[in-house]
């Protein structure tokens, strides 16, 4: 509140304010991002890139059916075509080799998702991104604070390996804003065009550093920076993110202990942790054995006042993709989304609530 009071009285709460500053430095300087700028969603980071990649009808851009829309749609704006692939069952990332089936000469990018915060195989994929000449584009929309393992064993951060990465801030997040996003430009090629299409397609930007003394119509762009108020309220949060996600972390844990028994009588399957991935507690979920067991859980535990969710539903089997795109069947993800279930988690979750639940839930099994 004090940020926002802050920003309010200082008499610029448009774009590129003071706290707008603080936190892309906060991106670049404590967190090691490479050029990151604030946006108003995930979704706006997302088609951000594609207008970077100057993505052209007939275009190809590879990326999971399991994910949220924004990916897809905003690529699919700029005409391009959308070739879904199948994830790995074990911890719902693209399966790597799902990209070599799957890409042509048309093919320009590929756009990962680390679900749940966990990891997808970034070496695997790196190396195929190179080899194919596809630009990277990691969503990162949950995996803020999470991290890859490479074979040398070094940890690497979420978001800085891609050529994009792009974050969200919407309340369901980790780090929130309400709603809000962050395009991180890990490729210094495209920082300055990057700036040019946040700033409605002008060189405002340069202006405002006093580097030219007026500004003008460049490229295409719109309008994709956020209020300076949402980014004074993201400012405190993201002075705060170790205890958030630390108490995060908790939460999954302890979820995660009350449901092994369950795992091992081999009535659930849990998250599974790949050796090179970690997890900051953004989500936690678990697969029940169908979709009809999936429903009853779901049933009972909302009559229990637990609040259990699933999602995503597929995208290759959407109406707004069915009725573009010829039929296509990608086994694993259509399993996963009829059989998860994903467990209340926000910060404010107390440890009695989470035993209530795994309780609720042991007791449906029984
Ligand atoms: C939430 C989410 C988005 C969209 O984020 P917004 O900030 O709401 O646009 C995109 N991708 C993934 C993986 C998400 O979880």
């Amino acid at each position: 509140m004090a940020y926002i009071s802050d920003a309010v009285q200082s008499g610029k709460i448009s774009g590129d304010g003071k706290y707008t500053k603080l936190c892309q430095q906060f991106f670049e300087q404590n967190l090691g991002f490479g050029k990151t700028l604030l946006t108003t969603s995930c979704t706006d980071a997302l088609e951000m890139c594609a207008l970077l990649l100057n993505i052209q009808p007939g275009d190809r851009v590879i990326m999971p059916s399991f994910n949220f829309v924004s990916a897809a749609n905003a690529f699919a704006l700029r005409g391009a075509i959308i070739d879904f692939a199948d994830i790995d069952p074990e911890n719902l990332n693209i399966d790597p080799k799902e990209i070599e089936r799957l890409v042509t000469p048309a093919t320009r990018a590929l756009v990962v998702v680390h679900y749940g915060g966990m990891a997808c195989e970034m070496e695997q994929i790196i190396h195929l991104c190179k080899k194919h000449q596809l630009a990277l584009v990691e969503d990162a929309a949950l995996a803020f604070d999470s991290y890859y393992i490479n074979s040398n064993g070094d940890k690497q951060r979420l978001g800085t390996l891609g050529d994009f990465a792009t974050f969200s801030f919407h309340e369901t997040k980790n780090i929130i804003c309400g709603e809000g996003g962050a395009l991180v430009i890990n490729n210094p090629a495209y920082i300055e065009k990057a700036e040019i299409i946040r700033e409605k397609g002008t060189d405002r930007s340069k202006l405002f550093r006093g580097e030219i003394d007026k500004y003008t119509w460049q490229a295409l762009g719109s309008s994709f920076l956020p209020s300076d108020i949402n980014a004074a309220y993201l400012y405190a949060q993201l002075e705060n993110y170790k205890v958030i996600i630390n108490r995060r972390t908790e939460i999954w844990n302890l979820y995660n202990q009350a449901l092994l028994p369950l795992q091992n009588a081999g009535k659930v399957k849990l998250p599974n942790i790949p050796d090179y991935a970690t997890i900051n507690g953004q989500m936690y979920w678990l697969l029940c054995n169908d979709e009809q067991q999936r429903d009853s859980l779901l049933k009972f535990l909302k009559d229990k006042q637990i609040r259990a969710v699933f999602h995503y539903l597929p995208l290759h089997t959407s109406p707004w993709f069915i009725n573009n795109y010829p039929l296509t069947n990608l086994g694993f993800t259509e399993s996963i989304c009829s059989r998860i279930v994903r467990l209340p988690l926000y910060y404010e979750l107390e440890n009695e609530q989470v035993l209530y639940i795994t309780d609720s839930i042991n007791e449906f099994f029984k």
